[in-house]
């Protein structure tokens, strides 16, 4: 086992900070059950880490940090039924790879594949596509390593309600030791991405939601562009990469090291954010690439930021993004970062953002560094005012009350917790106050 002492653990954006007692990265289920029984013996508090690209501070602990880091890759393929078991310390980058050399791909993906699929699956992680779910509505089974040292089966067939609970749980069930993933046969994607007005998107959202498999848009601040995203299937037989040059220099250069010198001189200067956010727009390059589906999903994102997301019913985007509008040109709010707006299909999952409706998510983002408190809280107040639901993996400030009435399930959710983890093993200040 990999054991590393009383060093500061950071999250990804710097929102979190925290001393673990100890970072153990079991090499075998073996020890991690073992790691796990003793922690609950012992009467020690556990956290678990995925790739801690959380804002929230879910993962923050003075105690014992396990990562599954050691415990990635594919277990086993069923190809009649299109599923594979795959350990949940695995990274989405490197479970796309060796999907690919099985012929098969995840149907969706967020922006990023650094995550760990539990991890990414823990905090309702989704993509975007009208008919595509998050990416908790991927997986069939999960193996659950309970507070009691148990390792425990649920999905649709066995332990159902524990099933629904698990899908998105936030590492406070226990340690989702592996996973059952339905997959797709291996694709290719054509991606388009260009700078468009954002009056015209609006003007046709419905029909650019439903004509393309996944469609996205980013609108810049105290502007009238956007840099809207396209990716649909292509018949074409998988073979090399058919990316260009232009298009890596776009991503890397233009989107990063470009980024990150606007980002610094808004940071410096708050007050050049509105020219920097229409300089930022006028550098949206139309650029088209194809590839394999998840070499598309995903954008190197080397510019940090904070950021809050919400889920808000898909009929309230307009009036949502015209309330956004209205308050950052009224109030000269000082941001150059793009507001990301997306869509995902309904499901059933208990503590999903998405629960029982066609959902849009809209994000807003600030570059570390700059203030964001004020920001954030008033796209809150927009976002609540119309049934909003936080990504819980994004920065939000909602107490449990407030939660509780978002989420139907939510009294069954903090249920099925109590049983399974009556002392709190898996729990942290942060999760005590919003759930125990
Ligand atoms: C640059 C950036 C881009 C992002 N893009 C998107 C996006 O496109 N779409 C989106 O929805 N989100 C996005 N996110 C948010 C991100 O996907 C989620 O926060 C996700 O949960 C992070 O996964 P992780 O592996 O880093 O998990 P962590 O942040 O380390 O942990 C998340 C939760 O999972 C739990 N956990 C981790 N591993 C296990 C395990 N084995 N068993 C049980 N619980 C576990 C943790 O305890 C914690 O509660 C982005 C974040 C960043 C920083």
């Amino acid at each position: 086992m990999d054991i590393t002492r009383n060093k500061i653990w950071r999250n990804w954006s710097g929102s979190v900070a925290c001393r673990p007692r100890a970072l153990m990265k079991p090499q075998t289920i073996d020890e991690l059950t073992e790691l796990v029984g003793r922690c609950g013996s012992e009467g020690r508090r556990v956290r678990i880490v995925g790739a801690g690209h959380s804002f929230t501070p879910l993962v923050q602990t003075d105690d014992i940090l396990i990562s599954l880091e050691h415990l990635q890759g594919i277990e086993q393929v069923d190809r009649e039924r299109n599923r594979v078991t795959v350990l949940g310390g695995t990274q989405l980058k490197r479970l796309g790879e060796e999907l690919l050399t099985e012929g098969l791909a995840q149907e969706n993906l967020g922006d990023i594949d650094v995550q760990s699929i539990a991890g990414a699956i823990s905090t309702g992680t989704h993509g975007t596509g009208v008919n595509f779910g998050t990416l908790s509505t991927q997986i069939e089974g999960i193996t659950l390593l309970t507070a009691s040292g148990e390792l425990l089966e649920c999905s649709p067939e066995q332990n159902s309600e524990l099933f629904k609970a698990a899908q998105v749980s936030l590492g406070m069930l226990g340690v989702i030791v592996k996973v059952v993933l339905r997959v797709v046969p291996a694709h290719q994607l054509h991606f388009q991405s260009r700078r468009e007005h954002i009056s015209d998107i609006l003007a046709s959202l419905d029909e650019r939601k439903q004509e393309n498999n996944h469609f996205e848009f980013f609108w810049f601040p105290h502007t009238e562009w956007v840099q809207a995203k396209y990716l649909n299937e292509v018949e074409a037989v998988p073979q090399e990469r058919k990316s260009t040059f232009w298009n890596d220099l776009n991503k890397v250069v233009l989107e990063n090291g470009v980024y990150w010198l606007i980002s610094e001189s808004c940071r410096v200067a708050p007050g050049l954010s509105s020219a920097m956010s229409n300089v930022s727009a006028f550098g949206v390059a139309s650029i088209e690439e194809t590839d394999y589906s998840h070499r598309l999903f995903a954008t190197p994102r080397m510019v940090r930021f904070q950021e809050m997301e919400y889920n808000i019913p898909a009929e309230h985007l307009k009036i949502v993004l015209a309330e956004l509008r209205n308050y950052i040109e009224r109030r000269k709010i000082r941001v150059h970062f793009p507001i990301e707006c997306r869509f995902v299909h309904s499901d059933d999952i208990w503590l999903s953002p998405a629960y029982q409706r066609d959902s849009a998510y809209v994000a807003v983002h600030m570059y570390r560094g700059m203030p964001y408190q004020d920001y954030f809280e008033h796209a809150e107040e927009i976002f609540k005012r119309y049934d909003g639901r936080p990504h819980w993996g994004k920065m939000h400030n909602l107490a449990a009350d407030e939660l509780a009435r978002r989420y139907p399930r939510w009294h069954d959710f903090r249920r099925i917790r109590a049983e399974l983890d009556p002392n709190g093993l898996f729990m942290n200040d942060y999760l005590r106050q919003l759930f125990a």
